[in-house]
């Protein structure tokens, strides 16, 4: 039985991919060396002749470079799946089994497969047709799925009635001719089908460029780190970027009162003289994403107590922390015989004080 053959040499498959490389690296150097210059918007003037060319050269140079370097990268691996790839097919092939019984719709007699193909729809084959002649020499041809299915071409239609056309082939030598006519109005016409291999138009630069184009070892190697350079140097762009956009919260970071803990207590205790807020005690701090220190202080005043004691507190926490990187936790200040109690969370990670820098700005400085 007939079938098509898939796999190839390896070097079908490396031709094949070079082939594609070479065009779009000639494409590239037609529209880049190509370019044309716009007089600049101000001036009216172009660019010196010189300038011109040794722009053009560059910026061929650095896309080449992009284009070579990545065709590269993939090279390997394209053409192990293209092999892998048309394996699978021969191998399907060579496992199905065409369907049994088949008989001819003309005589009814025994026929027999003489061909199979992948039926390839949309390019992914996924099923193998088996075509049969009938053992008595009819012209009656059946094509069939393994799994017994029928496969039906689309009928040909009268131009004329729209009957379905009958239909005949003759082949002299690499030309088919098949004749089409129509029992019901007797239209007629006939269609030719060459198949003569087409010729491959010879490529004189095909090899010089491929040379060029297609590097090999550590030629090839310089051209990937030189796409790996580009790509870093975009990020880095990219970076820079977004500091000059951050740069605001940068600044505001930048003037932040960012205290350590001991720190924290000393300035807080500055901050409570002459507020009767009296006896500031710092628990061990608990370090872990952030660090929070429990702190207790007491009220001398005798004047005040419970919610007031509780509310002063805050007002003075909130003023003293608000330009630093220390908060008041949410569970807030809580008053018991003359002792307030509560949390504070201190930020020293990046990602935290530009959280805090945001929220200070969009709130307004107080
Ligand atoms: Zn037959
Ligand atoms: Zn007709």
């Amino acid at each position: 039985m007939k079938s098509e053959v898939h796999l190839s040499p390896r070097q079908h498959y490396e031709d094949l991919f070079d082939r594609i490389t070479v065009d779009s690296c000639r494409e590239i150097e037609r529209i880049y060396l190509g370019y044309e210059f716009d007089p600049d918007k101000k001036s009216g003037e172009v660019p010196s002749q010189a300038a011109q060319d040794a722009i053009r050269k560059m910026n061929t140079e650095l896309r080449l470079m992009w284009e070579i370097g990545k065709r590269y990268s993939k090279r390997e691996q394209t053409i192990n799946d293209w092999i892998d790839g048309d394996k699978a097919k021969d191998e399907m092939l060579e496992n199905a089994q065409p369907p049994r019984g088949i008989r001819c719709n003309g005589c009814a007699g025994h026929m027999t497969p003489s061909m199979k193909t992948l039926y390839d729809l949309f390019n992914s084959p996924d099923r193998v047709l088996f075509f049969f002649d009938c053992d008595n020499g009819c012209k009656e041809k059946r094509a069939m799925f393994e799994n017994g299915d029928e496969y039906k071409p689309k009928p040909y239609l009268c131009p004329d009635c729209g009957s379905e056309l009958d239909d005949d082939s003759e082949r002299k030598g690499d030309v088919i001719t098949t004749s089409y006519k129509c029992s019901d109005c007797g239209h007629a016409h006939k269609e030719e089908m060459d198949m003569t291999p087409k010729k491959e138009a010879i490529d004189p630069n095909f090899e010089k460029d491929r040379k060029r184009f297609c590097p090999t070892g550590k030629k090839a190697e310089r051209y990937v780190q030189g796409v790996q350079s580009m790509h870093d140097v975009s990020r880095l762009v990219t970076e820079w970027r977004q500091k000059d956009k951050d740069r605001p919260y940068y600044d505001e970071i930048n003037k932040m009162n960012k205290l350590t803990v001991p720190q924290l207590g000393v300035q807080l205790n500055d901050a409570m003289k002459d507020t009767g807020f009296i006896k500031l005690e710092l628990s061990p701090p608990d370090v872990d994403q952030q660090v929070v220190v429990s702190f207790s202080v007491q009220d001398e005043r005798s004047d005040r107590e419970g919610k007031s004691s509780e509310y002063d507190f805050k007002r003075l926490l909130k003023q003293f922390l608000a330009n630093t990187n220390w908060r008041l936790m949410s569970d807030g200040v809580h008053y018991r015989l003359g002792v307030l109690t509560g949390r504070l969370k201190g930020y020293d990670r990046e990602a935290d004080m530009m959280e805090l820098a945001k929220q200070r700005l969009k709130k307004g400085k107080p």
